[in-house]
């Protein structure tokens, strides 16, 4: 087999038969708007680097006109310009040979025997023991919780391969890089590096030897290509869709009586059927959002703002936005109805600040940083409440090329 990529090992622990439709099937997957908007990203970054006497916002603006990046819009592309523009600024001064490789596609073998794939976007050399790598992260609608960065997979291989580049370095710090996001840091400890090898040579035991390849619902099926075709997705779509247009009793029944836990013993049960109800919902979810689509679709074309069918209307209504000039509305309101008024964001103000920093004005920086801290409120959102699934390592042995489960240890 071929040297397996991080994609490849998450989408085969997430769902094997969405693997073998993807990976051995070679059935093609439908490409999202966040996926082509972060190829473009890294690959003007990629261009930019083959050829770095050329300015960066060039080489996007170039990629950009290619076929495939046309079902991105003007929105996106400022969107990617402002991310460059933080790019440069975060990667000016820091020059070889404090970066050791950028955009780097690398293959290698691990000491596990496993061969692996990946591109790893920048590692910088912090100190003659410490190397950091950097993934720079393109959208993100939520960031991960301290948990998820000690367990994330990706950061865990990436930590592996910088060893292996760059065997002199004792200390290797983990980053990820949310442009107009949080700068997040983490490193991995000799045990957690061993229960990774661990995890990868079970799964990548288990992909090679493999001759079915079972679904697997999560929370990505509603986003998944092959759902259409997906004999548990359809059915839990039949199942969901047959239980949410019952009356309310039955969902009473159904919903509030399983809901008599005794905690904490029931704790596993709870956390179970949380996670079936979320799948569920995202199902629910897809149904819903094709639905609308196929009715605003038919709207649009009729050209009717509103449809009545025996019982029901359905109206389509379209929201209009009304940008003012900040300029005119702070002169004609006043400073202080107009602060009262505004949200500034502020990766936007951090920005400015980094600019007014690197023009060489301090002082003024120094002040606006004050002023800010000093209006500055905060606030939190509700908590929100996850259940994922820990991985348990089932270590192979080698010699006899078999696994032996090793029950209850946590990568
Ligand atoms: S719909 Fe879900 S269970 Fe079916 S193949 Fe896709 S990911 Fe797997």
């Amino acid at each position: 087999m071929k040297a397996i990529s991080v994609s490849q090992l998450r989408k085969y622990e997430a769902c094997p038969r969405q693997y073998e439709q993807h990976y051995i099937l070679q059935k093609p997957e439908e490409t999202s708007f966040h996926s082509v908007f972060g190829t473009l990203v890294h690959a003007a970054l990629e261009a930019y680097h083959a050829h770095p006497e050329r300015h960066l916002l060039d080489c996007y603006r170039e990629e950009f006109k290619k076929p495939e990046y046309r079902v991105l819009d003007a929105g996106l592309y400022e969107k990617g310009q402002v991310m460059l523009q933080e790019y440069l600024l975060d990667t000016q001064g820091v020059t070889p040979p404090n970066i050791l490789n950028l955009e780097e596609r690398v293959e290698l073998t691990l000491p596990n025997g496993v061969p692996v794939i990946g591109v790893i976007d920048r590692i910088d050399k912090i100190d003659d023991e410490t190397i950091a790598v950097v993934d720079y992260k393109t959208g993100a609608s939520s960031f991960p919780t301290s948990y998820e960065l000690e367990t994330d997979e990706q950061l865990s291989m990436y930590d592996v391969m910088a060893r292996q580049l760059h065997p002199w370095a004792k200390t290797v710090l983990l980053r990820l890089h949310y442009f107009q996001g949080p700068k997040l840091t983490t490193q991995r400890k000799p045990h957690q590096r061993e229960a990774f090898l661990d995890y990868v040579a079970t799964l990548y035991q288990e992909m090679i030897t493999s001759t079915i390849f079972p679904p697997r619902l999560n929370s990505y099926c509603g986003y998944c290509t092959y759902r259409k075709d997906c004999p548990a997705y359809q059915l839990t779509l039949q199942e969901s869709v047959s239980e949410s247009v019952q009356g309310l009793a039955t969902v009473e029944e159904k919903i509030v009586r399983p809901l008599a836990f005794q905690l904490p013993d029931d704790l596993p049960k709870l956390a179970g059927l949380l996670e079936q109800v979320q799948y569920k919902r995202k199902i629910l979810e897809r149904v819903e959002k094709d639905c609308k689509a196929v009715m605003k679709d038919y709207m649009e074309n009729t050209q009717q703002q509103a449809v009545e069918t025996e019982d029901r209307v359905i109206t389509l209504s379209q929201r209009e936005y009304t940008y003012l000039n900040p300029h005119v509305a702070h002169d004609v309101l006043g400073a202080s109805v107009f602060f009262g008024l505004a949200t500034v964001p502020k990766e936007k103000v951090e920005e400015y600040l980094q600019e007014v920093r690197l023009a060489g004005r301090a002082e003024e920086a120094a002040r606006m940083e004050l002023a800010l801290q000093q209006s500055t409120t905060s606030s939190f959102t509700q908590a929100s409440l996850k259940v994922s699934k820990i991985k348990r390592v089932a270590k192979i042995t080698k010699a006899k090329g078999k696994k032996a489960l090793d029950t209850g240890e946590k990568v």
